[in-house]
């Protein structure tokens, strides 16, 4: 690399031509030598003279070409790179070939970059209602800090959906979820984890909180969803039954059973309700 932008003052924007030239010197290199010992002795010699001189010149076609060769392929690659592909957008015009390529190389590693970003938000995000699916919402709890591992986890499942898309049909069905998503995060704090883990089915972790505040904010989603319905089924609105459960920091799927029974327990009471788990403590 050195050498390379050392002599970058050569045809600084064509490595084909700076090639070349660093080539045809060198090659005379030994003929030039041979002129200057021959004029500064005296004993230059014609014959070895044009002898020398055309061997030279053909020692320096064949070097040329065989450069230009070997350069062909570069230039294609660096082509197809200059030119981008699809949507995006085409190089600015760059240096000499080998910027061409540095350019293009850091594109197609950038476009790589967000292909794979879209990819990791996509598996991470329910694409009906536009919040974390189950795999979002474990990811983001294992990501979380050591001082924000407790709070409370909470289950929670809409009541009679089936009914929703008996009656209504499922592109109502669907609209009720998405609609259930956005009330779900527009009313919990935006330290809390919403996601949908699966079918009607929606956890929440509610940071920092213990049941009687998780409870507390459940509940005022659910009288939300009284004097604001989402949507009605036999002119009653549709109303939701949830399970909380303690977690400090423990075995975080034990939480999520626990709560899961809490809901369990809650559609057995009547539903449109909210139940508590028996708390976990962490091991110490
Ligand atoms: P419960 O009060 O006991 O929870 O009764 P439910 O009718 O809500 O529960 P059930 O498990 O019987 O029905 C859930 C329904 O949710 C069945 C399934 O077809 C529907 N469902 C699941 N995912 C989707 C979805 O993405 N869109 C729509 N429209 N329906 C869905
Ligand atoms: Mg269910
Ligand atoms: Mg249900």
């Amino acid at each position: 690399m050195h050498f390379y932008l050392a002599t970058s003052f050569i045809f600084p924007r064509s490595l084909r031509l700076r090639l070349f030239t660093l080539c045809f010197l060198a090659t005379h290199l030994p003929l030039l030598a041979y002129l200057g010992w021959g004029f500064a002795s005296g004993r230059i010699a014609l014959a070895e003279f044009v002898l020398l001189t055309m061997a030279t010149v053909i020692g320096t076609g064949i070097a040329l070409l065989g450069i230009g060769a070997l350069l062909n392929p570069i230039h294609a690659l660096a082509d197809t790179l200059h030119r981008g592909e699809g949507d995006a957008p085409a190089l600015p015009e760059v240096g000499d070939v080998i910027h061409t390529l540095y350019a293009g190389v850091q594109r197609v590693a950038s476009a790589t970059r967000d292909q794979m970003d879209h990819l990791h938000q996509a598996a991470h995000e329910d694409p009906l209602t536009g919040i974390a699916n189950r795999r979002g919402f474990l990811s983001h709890m294992e990501a979380l800090p050591e001082d924000r591992r407790r709070g409370c986890v909470a289950i929670i499942d809409i009541d009679y959906f089936k009914r929703v898309n008996d009656l209504l049909g499922h592109e109502e069905g669907d609209r009720v979820l998405a609609s259930f998503a956005t009330r779900l995060s527009a009313l919990v704090r935006r330290v809390d984890m919403v996601s949908r883990w699966g079918g009607e089915e929606f956890a929440i972790f509610f940071q920092d909180c213990i049941e009687d505040e998780a409870s507390w904010s459940l509940a005022r989603i659910a009288s939300r969803m009284r004097s604001e319905p989402i949507g009605e089924v036999n002119d009653r609105p549709i109303s939701f039954s949830a399970g909380i459960c303690r977690w400090t920091g423990g075995d975080l799927d034990e939480a999520l059973r626990r709560a899961d029974d809490a809901l369990y327990e809650a559609k057995q009471s009547g539903r449109d309700r909210v139940c508590r788990a028996v708390p976990i403590l962490q091991e110490v």
